[in-house]
């Protein structure tokens, strides 16, 4: 079962062939409007609409595509945000040397700094969020109920992988390391926030308000876990 990308109702087809070469897509039965446009588009331009935090695109990625290298994305999100963490950790480290500061303290950043304790950290920290994240949800529908009826885990866990796309930003801090650190990098957070909480209200069918009442558990968490 598809759904429309614009209001999110459930639709049994999305187009009909006529022939190889001719295809007509199917309006939606509950807006009138084309139930998935993007069907016709080219993948650059869906792409282009993910990183324009456009419901839609979030909703023809998640429902209507037969993406499923969700696994994929989600190695290389964990590889990047250790090797931010790592890259991080070299440049804390130079300015410790520099500034001689107790050795104590420079061995305990050494400890931490360990590629493979990062690697282990973030992995922590991300599957934290996202364990929380499907605690509190599914509490929220023990409590009020009104789960929608297409509603599942593994959606819901494909949903914030391709939310959290957006700290793939962070690795412009590699190249450019005042980037890093301080507003910059928490604009890069702002904006994956807006992109979890745009893809939770797709598959949750909530606003973005309830949505980040069911996300702030997992950012607390995580970045509990991170500092
Ligand atoms: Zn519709």
């Amino acid at each position: 079962m598809y759904i429309c990308i614009n209001c999110g109702t459930e639709c049994k087809e999305l187009f009909r062939r006529y022939c190889p070469s001719v295809l007509k897509i199917l309006k939606c039965e509950k807006c009138g409007l084309l139930a998935d446009k993007y069907i016709e588009y080219d993948p650059v331009i869906v792409f282009v609409d993910l990183i324009l935090i456009e419901k839609p695109a979030y909703r023809h990625l998640l429902y209507n595509s037969n993406f499923k290298s969700y696994w994929k994305i989600s190695i290389i999100l964990w590889l990047a945000e250790s090797f931010r963490a790592w890259s991080l950790c070299d440049i804390n480290e130079t300015e410790l040397t520099a500034s001689k500061v107790d050795l104590i303290q420079n061995n305990g950043l050494q400890d931490y700094c360990n590629i493979y304790n990062l690697l282990l950290h973030t992995a922590l920290a991300f599957a934290a969020f996202i364990c929380t994240i499907i605690v509190v949800t599914e509490l929220k529908w023990f409590i009020i109920g009104k789960k929608p009826y297409k509603y599942s885990v593994k959606d819901l866990s494909c949903a914030l992988i391709v939310g959290g796309c957006g700290k793939l930003l962070g690795l412009l801090g590699i190249v450019w390391q005042h980037i890093a650190s301080g507003p910059y990098y928490l604009l890069i957070q702002g904006y994956t926030v807006l992109c979890l909480l745009t893809a939770y209200s797709v598959i949750c069918k909530s606003g973005r308000g309830e949505s980040l009442i069911g996300l702030i558990a997992g950012f607390l968490l995580y970045g509990y876990i991170c500092i």
